[in-house]
């Protein structure tokens, strides 16, 4: 990429987050689609039983996982269900 290839880029990106700031914002808060893409996900919402889930958190820890980045990724309860029966 040249200098000027990317003060043109800079420039565009300007133009844009300007135009996006001139929008009424999403029901997410953003105002610009690219923004809800790369924005940080939130906990897993795919539609697993909690056991399957607690399994499927399992299996990422013994692949290498730390479990802080599991429970950052999947919305497992603190409540233990084995317990409950
Ligand atoms: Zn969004």
């Amino acid at each position: 990429m040249t200098i000027q290839q990317a003060i043109d880029l800079a420039a565009s990106l300007r133009r844009r987050r300007e135009a996006a700031d001139r929008c009424p914002p999403f029901d997410c808060g953003h105002r610009d689609p690219l923004d809800c893409i790369v924005q940080r996900p939130g906990p897993s919402k795919f539609g697993l039983t909690e056991t399957e889930l607690r399994r499927h958190a399992n299996q990422l820890v013994a692949s290498g996982w730390s479990v802080e980045d599991v429970l950052t990724r999947l919305d497992i309860s603190t409540r233990n269900p084995e317990r409950n029966h």
